[in-house]
């Protein structure tokens, strides 16, 4: 006997939970003396769409006897799952329900609040489980002495069973079961969570996929949920871990590093007192008058020149002061005396202004002293950085590296700029916006052409891709269609771990994020939509905040600031991130935002000279458009 076990639940189905009530059936069936042949598993959010997709595809194409649901069948807002499994059944089975229910109320009375459905479709028994572990473990106790008469009865071919079903492989193993929860301890989990979900999901989207030949069978609705923006900003962050391997940079290939350790000082700065002026070196107490000029000391000049009363040294700015003089005067406040008959050496000058003592000297360690802390760990290194490094003699430090990102554009209908194109190809544009960003935002890039949409070309590109960089960013091939084989390659071919595969927003939906691992090195693999303006944002609402943590930043987002409307917006059912021109004007303290006009995902004009994704509300009933001049919140992607 075959069965599947469908986890209902927007959690699990985010990544954001491990799916235990699904991993605990399986082991509860696997383990009892139903000893099944196989146990198919699979998540999806609590979405009426994909519950019946799923139950459609177990039912119908894998053709299984068993399907247990687990979630969804409480009081909760989102709770669907009998909705959506009712009208799936042909015929429904009350007697399921009735077990279960009564069963359940002896444990507790909230059990009035399961509203399970039961019942068969074609030769498939579907019952609907509780969400919890505890719970949908007690269901399937309750119920599971009837089940392998059950099957028989719908397979045709009853049998008299003389020995009660169990849970677990054995009579004797399990005499304390019934009411205790804790049985794991007899089947110890070979598999962890995260496996089982893999191998499980695996064997989904492996038949699940359009297959080419059989179209008209692929699922009408996305299995993934739609992942609200913050939180799959938040799923990403916290895979993006800095890279382990610090290096140590010569300071002229130290730009856009962040350093991974304070720099303290180790010598004064200026190391000498230093002529703020150009003018004449005195001893302050002479006050004005006329003065001999012993000596020109230049900046950059070593000098044993002793001043004395009566006497000044003529002084260029950024000199060392010599011994003996207290105080610099401008030249701007002398007069000339004398000179050599040629004009050359000045012999006499007077001061003309009374000096104060330490005028116009920087004494030693003015800007910087000895051990002052002079960049902090987490400091970006920008041009001015790099000078205070380069003013205290420093030219090595420690710095998180960079991470190398392959890029890979996918479509069995893209050619490169300045190829030819034929029937209805069209260049890739993707990979110049990708490439170009990342050289922009100073991360090394690795270029890996364009792959077609097949199965064995994108795994041997991705493959390649994930032993060269750390992070691999591909384009297209994430949507609904037959060509869309991105996910599957992802979870069946490179074991990933999809953490989402479509976000809640405007453009950017097919959006998927996952993980793997290659020669024990995890890469973070973030697989954009296909539409160039889609790529473009995702690229810079995701991507680049996952570069800049996995660089060492402290703040990776993107600076958000306020901006006046300068249109009437409507707004998408999706939170829309509409590209527009912030302009500062006159009489405004907030820039004014600008339509770069049609927003279509597929209009790269949009992003002509954007300067700013607009971030805005879905509608809702009572709001749909925003007026111009409304204050929304605007994320920077360009000079202003
Ligand atoms: P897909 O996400 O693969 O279904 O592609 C969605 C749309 O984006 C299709 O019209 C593709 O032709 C287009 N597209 C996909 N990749 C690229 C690319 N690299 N450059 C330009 N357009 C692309
Ligand atoms: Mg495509």
């Amino acid at each position: 006997m075959r069965c599947g076990i469908l986890t209902v639940s927007d959690r699990c189905s985010s990544g954001e939970t491990e799916d235990e009530s699904g991993e605990n059936l399986e082991n509860l069936l696997k383990s009892s003396t139903l000893k099944p042949k196989e146990v198919v598993r699979h998540c999806v959010s609590d979405d009426k769409p994909a519950i019946q997709d799923a139950l459609r595809y177990f039912c119908d194409e894998l053709k299984l006897e068993l399907v247990l649901t687990t979630g969804g069948t409480g009081f909760s807002p989102r709770d669907v799952t009998p909705e959506a499994t009712r009208p799936m059944l042909e015929k429904e089975c009350p007697g399921l329900v009735i077990a279960m229910l009564s069963k359940s109320l002896n444990v507790t009375p909230l059990a009035m609040l399961s509203r399970p459905v039961a019942g068969i479709r074609n030769n498939t028994l579907i019952i609907n489980f509780p969400g919890s572990k505890k719970a949908s473990q007690e269901c399937l106790l309750f119920v599971i002495p009837s089940l392998p008469h059950a099957m028989d009865l719908l397979s045709g071919f009853p049998v008299n069973h003389h020995h009660p079903v169990q849970l677990g492989a054995s009579h004797e193993e399990h005499t304390d079961l019934p009411h205790s929860f804790g049985c794991q301890h007899h089947h110890p989990s070979d598999r962890k969570g995260k496996a089982s979900q893999t191998s499980s999901r695996k064997h989904f989207t492996a038949s699940s996929h359009t297959d080419e030949s059989r179209i008209a069978w692929r699922p009408r609705h996305s299995s993934y949920p739609l992942t609200p923006v913050s939180q799959a900003m938040s799923v990403i962050l916290a895979n993006a871990q800095t890279l382990q391997t610090i290096a140590s940079t010569n300071l002229h290939d130290a730009l856009g590093f962040v350093l991974n350790g304070d720099v303290f000082s180790c010598d004064p700065f200026p190391p000498f007192r230093a002529s703020i002026k150009d003018g004449y070196a005195v001893i302050a107490s002479d006050g004005v008058g006329e003065r001999d000029v012993i000596a020109p000391i230049t900046a950059g000049e070593q000098s044993d020149v002793v001043v004395k009363s009566g006497s000044v040294t003529c002084i260029t700015t950024g000199a060392a002061v010599p011994e003996g003089a207290d105080a610099v005067v401008q030249v701007e406040d002398t007069e000339l005396v004398e000179s050599s008959e040629d004009g050359r050496v000045e012999t006499k000058v007077r001061i003309c202004r009374v000096p104060t003592t330490g005028q116009d000297i920087r004494p030693v360690g003015f800007d910087i002293s000895v051990g002052e802390q002079i960049l902090a760990a987490g400091d970006k290194l920008g041009p001015s950085e790099l000078g205070l490094l380069a003013t205290v003699g420093i030219t090595e430090v420690k710095v998180y590296k960079k991470p190398v990102v392959a890029v890979l554009s996918t479509g069995d209908e893209l050619v490169s700029p300045g190829g030819r194109l034929s029937g209805s190809q069209i260049y890739d544009s993707n990979r110049t916006i990708l490439l170009s960003l990342l050289k922009q935002e100073g991360f090394p890039a690795i270029d890996f052409g364009i792959s077609p949409d097949t199965r064995s070309d994108l795994v041997d590109k991705l493959t390649d891709a994930m032993k060269q960089a750390d992070i691999l960013v591909t384009s297209g091939g994430v949507s609904m269609g037959e060509k869309d084989l991105l996910k599957t390659v992802l979870i069946e071919d490179l074991s990933a771990h999809v953490h989402f595969g479509r976000v809640f927003m405007k453009p950017g939906k097919p959006t998927t994020f996952a993980t793997a691992t290659i020669e024990g090195k995890q890469k973070l693999i973030f697989s954009l939509p296909g539409n160039p303006v889609s790529a473009n944002v995702t690229f810079s609402m995701f991507v680049l905040p996952a570069l800049r943590k996995v660089s060492g930043y402290v703040n990776p987002h993107l600076t958000t600031i306020k901006a006046k409307l300068g249109f009437d917006c409507f707004l998408d059912p999706r939170p829309e991130y509409q590209r527009v021109i912030l302009k500062y004007e006159s009489d405004n303290d907030l820039p004014t935002a600008m339509s770069t006009g049609s927003q279509c995902s597929s209009r790269m004009l949009s992003m002509r000279n954007a300067n700013a994704l607009l971030t805005l509300p879905p509608q809702t009933d009572e709001i749909t458009q925003l007026a111009r001049g409304t204050i929304v919140d605007a994320m920077v992607i360009g000079h202003i």
